[in-house]
């Protein structure tokens, strides 16, 4: 049997893919959506999210995403589960290699969001995931009633994980490298004057102790400073320093900066060297990295898609 040639797969099921997802399906393109390891994307290990228009009261970030697929599912979006390993944009329809089949398509949205950066000191690695060290407060944060725990990073996201972290943990170390935190004011002031959050400023951490234990028992840092060392008695450590964007399996077929992040054509931030193919989200927006921005690029992506479909042949 012939694979069928799809008019168009996205990648991704973040706010940009199930953005792209509902508009492609309202427009009858009948979507293919592919989900990875991470259903949902980065919305669903988050809090309430305050700033996304249209909900004065905020909204559970895991809502937000079940909302969003399940009006992509309303219009018709099929959902397969899939890890795209590499891909053939020279000649269409264009391929997309995965374990175990090769996908078909008219038009591609890449939509693979962003990954957690970690800081790579002994220890993380071999504690990561149930043994103390965690990229997500949201998830483990219950697991730490009553002890201290630390926040590595000074952004919006690691003013938001130590904020979380207080409702549970005794006390919550702030650990940021410089001596004022980079997170939007509102968050910085609330992370700052909270009576349980004591910020560890110029300090970067060195190891997380309690390998041999197989479970954390304390975070060594190093004042940049000073060059003193010392040792934070947590039980958890919470990463929070940004994010490397998943762009690796397409990096060869689209153009990639420094970073990894995919640089779309001037004049565009969805359209792509390859005609038919777009990014949109966090993979391809290392300024806004917003949720709402990301819905943005994927309404783009899709209505591009649309357009490219309709001229040629969709
Ligand atoms: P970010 O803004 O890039 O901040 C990363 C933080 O980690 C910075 O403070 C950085 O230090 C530190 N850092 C980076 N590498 C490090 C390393 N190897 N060791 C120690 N520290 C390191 O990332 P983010 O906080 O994840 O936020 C990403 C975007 O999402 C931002 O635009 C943010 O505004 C947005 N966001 C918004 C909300 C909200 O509005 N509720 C919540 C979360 C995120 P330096 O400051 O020294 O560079």
């Amino acid at each position: 049997m012939s694979t069928p040639v799809e008019n168009v797969v996205i990648v991704g099921t973040g706010c940009a893919g199930l953005t792209a997802a509902i508009y492609t399906a309202r427009a009858n393109l009948n979507p293919l959506v592919l989900e990875g390891s991470l259903p949902g994307g980065q919305l669903t290990t988050t809090s309430e999210v305050e700033n996304f228009p249209g909900f004065p009261e905020g909204v559970d970030g895991f809502m937000l995403m079940d909302n969003l697929r399940k009006q992509a599912a309303k219009f018709g979006t099929r959902f397969e589960q899939a890890l795209v390993q590499s891909v053939d944009f020279s000649s269409s329809p264009y391929k997309l290699v995965c374990a175990d089949r090769t996908l078909l398509a008219r038009s591609i949205i890449v939509a693979t969001g962003a990954s957690p950066r970690m800081t790579g000191v002994p220890g993380e690695k071999e504690l990561y995931g149930g043994k103390g060290v965690t990229t997500c407060a949201t998830c483990d944060g219950a697991f730490y009633r009553k002890m201290d725990v630390a926040v590595i990073g000074g952004g919006d996201s690691a003013a938001e994980e130590a904020l979380f972290l207080t409702r549970f943990a005794s006390k919550v170390y702030l650990v940021h490298r410089r001596d004022t935190l980079r997170a939007s004011k509102i968050m910085a002031d609330r992370a700052t004057s909270h009576e349980k959050i004591a910020c560890v400023w110029d300090s970067v951490p060195v190891a997380v102790e309690g390998v041999a234990q197989g479970a954390v028992s304390g975070l060594r840092i190093r004042n940049v400073k000073t060059g003193d060392e010392s040792v934070l008695p947590v039980k958890g450590i919470f990463v929070a320093i940004g994010h490397v964007p998943n762009t690796g399996p397409f990096a060869g077929a689209l153009d990639v900066d420094a970073n990894g992040y995919f640089v779309p054509q001037a004049g565009s931030q969805v359209k792509t060297k390859v005609p038919g193919v777009y990014v949109a989200g966090d993979c391809a927006d290392h300024v806004y990295r917003q949720a709402i921005t990301a819905a943005g690029m994927g309404c783009q992506a899709a209505i591009e898609a649309e357009r490219w479909l309709a001229e040629h042949g969709g």
